[in-house]
């Protein structure tokens, strides 16, 4: 018998019933009945930083810390007793996601700092998104090293804690980026499928696959259990992670006002 192989790492955006343009975003009905089949095949929900204390993790992880999670997701989160991981973007905390400007969709807020720091003290982890939702792998050293550095810290200021994950934006990452996140004192990089030409490092690396609005119960166990590297699914994330980029692409296009 061949043993199921699983993903342990989700990414959700946005937990919502509100109808908004995007794909990112996941109903509370279907996030619920999501999370009830995890418990149901025996996962246990714990954080990045915690996983190696369970035989059977699964990580639930919110990329953008938007105050959509603490109202929908974090509810049905609680009733399973299952912590999560937030990456938040530092300098968009309380604030609206400008960064993520699409002419025909609603601007949504990111969580308050109050918010992260329930979620926090709930047990969920906070890691950092960077300071402004920029792709990293073209800045200077400098920059890279501002926004590594400056979102740690704040972070930490803010939560009383050590924060240990880094997300880069729209996943995009590079052998540089990765020394300079083992300097800058992370621990773990969350990225997405594939994982080719991974580099070595200190540190480990989080693969997650994406959960989208048209994500029907068969495909979202396809996720999880037996084909995690389903050339559709790490597909379907790569042109989500590219549609990311041309939304701010399109933005520095805009005539300034
Ligand atoms: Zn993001």
């Amino acid at each position: 018998m061949t043993l199921p192989v699983y993903n342990r790492g989700l990414v959700y955006h946005k937990v919502s019933a509100e109808r908004e343009w995007g794909i990112t975003t996941t109903t509370p009905k279907q996030f619920k009945a999501q999370i009830d089949l995890l418990r149901h095949l025996g996962f246990d929900f714990t954080t990045i930083a915690d996983r190696g204390t369970s035989d059977n993790p699964i990580l639930i992880t919110f990329d953008d810390g938007y105050s959509c999670i603490r109202e929908f997701a974090a509810p049905i989160l609680h009733e399973y007793d299952a912590p999560a991981t937030i990456f938040a973007i530092t300098d968009y905390v309380g604030k609206k996601n400008s960064w993520d400007y699409f002419p025909e969709a609603k601007q949504i807020t990111h969580m308050a700092w109050t918010e992260l720091r329930e979620l926090s003290d709930l047990g969920w982890e906070i890691g950092s998104h960077g300071s402004t939702h920029k792709r990293m792998i073209h800045m200077s050293q400098k920059m890279i090293r501002k926004e590594l550095r400056e979102s740690k810290l704040e972070l930490e200021n803010q939560l009383g804690k050590e924060i240990l994950t880094f997300c880069p934006p729209f996943n995009a990452w590079n052998s540089e980026l990765v020394y300079e996140i083992e300097q800058a004192g992370y621990r773990s990089i969350a990225i997405s499928y594939p994982l080719s030409g991974l580099p070595t490092w200190s540190g480990s690396f989080i693969p997650r696959l994406g959960v989208y609005l048209h994500d029907n119960s068969l495909m979202f166990k396809g996720k999880i259990i037996t084909n995690p590297f389903s050339p559709l699914a790490v597909f379907q994330q790569q042109v989500i992670n590219h549609l990311g980029d041309g939304k701010i692409l399109e933005n520095w296009l805009k005539p300034a006002k």
